[in-house]
């Protein structure tokens, strides 16, 4: 993939780069408001790794910059510590997702990937992995072609999951796609465990893989590694 990071913070620019670099990406960086709106005016991304707070100005601009323009980037958002009108601000004028600073760098790749499929699954309705297969318009799943009676948040889990395969995720991250920001302020997700542990047994009781692996301390990783 194709990154712009724009972040003044130049030391935070650097470690995303970094990280990012070694997972296989192409990174450029802008550090300030004028320096992105001049890359995005040349340059297409599949994602832009976005500031909000810029010294000349707000990264808001650039967002509105691509939608004026029919610029089809993904956006993420880097928002402060509990600037929620901010992260509805950005998501309602385009952004995909916002990510809270500070955090994981592995959270963040996560993202950006998913950003990516989501934007690429565009037209496709059906997404898969070994025996599951998933029909999205129809919002049904299947093990070895048999229909799984899912409640609808065990249903965003599994297409959650599906499309993070083979990444860590948090819990908090799936709070936050699953539930939004009314729970994200509570101390206990034990909740997802229920839910995780539902979907692990729906998929198994009609012969399918064990593929949610948990993490200590940390979330799971859906994967057949
Ligand atoms: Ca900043």
């Amino acid at each position: 993939m194709k990154l712009l990071i724009v972040e003044d913070d130049t030391a935070l620019s650097k470690s995303i780069a970094d990280y990012l670099i070694i997972e296989g990406h192409l990174c450029e960086i802008a550090e300030n408001l004028k320096q992105a709106l001049f890359k995005t005016a040349d340059n297409t991304y599949d994602c832009i790794i976005l500031d909000i707070g810029l010294p000349d100005g707000s990264g808001f601009e650039v967002i509105r910059e691509l939608k004026a323009n029919r610029l089809t980037s993904g956006v993420l958002i880097l928002s402060a510590r509990n600037s929620l009108n901010d992260k509805l601000h950005g998501l309602n004028i385009g952004a995909d997702d916002y990510l809270t600073k500070p955090f994981h760098l592995a959270e963040l790749s996560a993202r950006i990937n998913s950003i990516y499929r989501r934007h690429n699954l565009e037209g496709q309705n059906e997404i898969s992995f070994n025996e599951i297969r998933v029909n999205t318009e129809g919002k049904q799943a299947w093990v070895n072609n048999i229909l799984l009676n899912l409640t609808r948040k065990e249903y965003e889990l599994l297409v959650f999951f599906i499309i993070n395969a083979k990444r860590i995720i948090t819990k908090e991250s799936i709070v936050e796609h699953l539930w939004g920001d009314e729970v994200i302020l509570t101390d206990s997700f034990d909740f997802v465990y229920t839910h995780v542990k539902n979907l692990r047994k729906k998929i198994m009781t009609v012969g399918g893989k064990n593929y949610i692996k948990s993490i200590y301390g940390f979330g799971y990783k859906f994967s057949d590694d």
